[in-house]
């Protein structure tokens, strides 16, 4: 699937992005969210230790470090996205569950 969309890597937008993410953790809103612990994704609770900063739709793909494109989530979540937009990972799941039904 990854064949899908053209990986277009923009080395200065990726750094300018994850320096502001690393701001952005800083602010109160965040600093909220990860005391919380709710991960974004599967709804359970951990230590703000366990928890990662994640972009919904990931800066590599073009995504900016916006408090609207930031969430708090575990770290299973995180790795179980890696750098999919939100679309591709309903097309993954569905995928997913279709190779579930084939015999
Ligand atoms: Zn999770």
């Amino acid at each position: 699937m990854s064949d899908w969309v053209e990986f277009h890597r923009d080395e200065a937008h990726i750094r300018r992005e994850r320096a502001k993410a690393r701001e952005l953790r800083k602010t109160p809103y965040f600093q909220e969210q990860f005391r919380k612990g709710i991960c974004y994704y599967c709804k359970e609770k951990f230590p703000p230790e366990e928890l990662t900063l994640d972009h919904i739709v990931p800066v590599v793909r073009g995504g900016r470090s916006t408090r609207g494109n930031m969430v708090v989530c575990c770290r299973n979540c995180n790795a179980a996205k890696r750098c999919m937009t939100p679309a591709e990972q309903i097309l993954a799941e569905a995928e997913r569950k279709t190779a579930e039904q084939e015999p």
